[in-house]
């Protein structure tokens, strides 16, 4: 099964991404992970990538799509994968697309979990609360605004990219999160 999570930081994708990679025993490719460990082990893209991600914008797509290329090659992901975090912008979901067609490989579902803005920040906040202290350099007020406007300048056109090919699931991210589990287990029950 090849999955894509879509929705704003804070939505929740990381989450329900290791919920289903437990229960389909799939993997989970964060791109947001994959940078970090970058960053913290000063490669090359990680010294790129450091500023970028602290200041919440995006990291170029070609620097992204390689990395995810190089990750979908692996044999862990030969059954699926769930992507986290990618794709971002139009050009990488066209990029996904050629790198999945030639593999001879398709999604299988594109799942937004669609959310109330005005409950994001509470939600970084209580990440930041929860680990206590703020284990990420984009987890405060200020980045995460601009993570939102880039979500939604850069990466909300995919809704309408993914309704129109016919894998968009909505899902509502406001439940809990036992709730948006059994949602999203019960919409791909329907369609896989
Ligand atoms: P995340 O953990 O998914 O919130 O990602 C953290 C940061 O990593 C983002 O704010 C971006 O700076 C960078 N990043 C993660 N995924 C992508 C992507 N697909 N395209 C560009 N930048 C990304």
């Amino acid at each position: 099964m090849r999955l894509i999570l879509l929705g704003p930081p804070g939505a929740g994708k990381g989450t329900q991404a290791k919920r289903l990679m437990d229960a389909h025993g799939i993997p989970q490719l964060s791109t947001g992970d994959m940078l970090r460990a970058a960053v913290k082990a000063e490669t090359e893209i990680g010294l790129k990538a450091k500023d970028i991600m602290a200041r919440g914008d995006l990291v170029p797509d070609a620097v992204v799509v390689g990395i995810v290329e190089e990750r979908v090659e692996q044999p862990d992901c030969k059954s699926g994968f769930i992507l986290d975090g990618f794709p971002r912008t139009v050009a990488q979901a066209e990029a996904l697309e050629t790198m999945l067609n030639a593999h001879g490989m398709g999604l299988d579902a594109v799942i937004q979990l669609e959310v109330d803005e005005g409950a994001l920040a509470a939600r970084v906040e209580q990440r930041v609360a929860e680990s206590g202290g703020a284990v990420r350099d984009d987890d405060n007020v200020e980045a995460l605004k601009k993570r939102l406007a880039v979500y939604r300048e850069q990466t909300a056109p995919l809704v309408d990219h993914y309704r129109s090919t016919g894998d968009l699931v909505v899902i509502d991210g406001m439940k809990s999160i036992d709730e948006v589990e059994a949602d999203i287990n019960e919409a791909l029950s329907v369609r896989t």
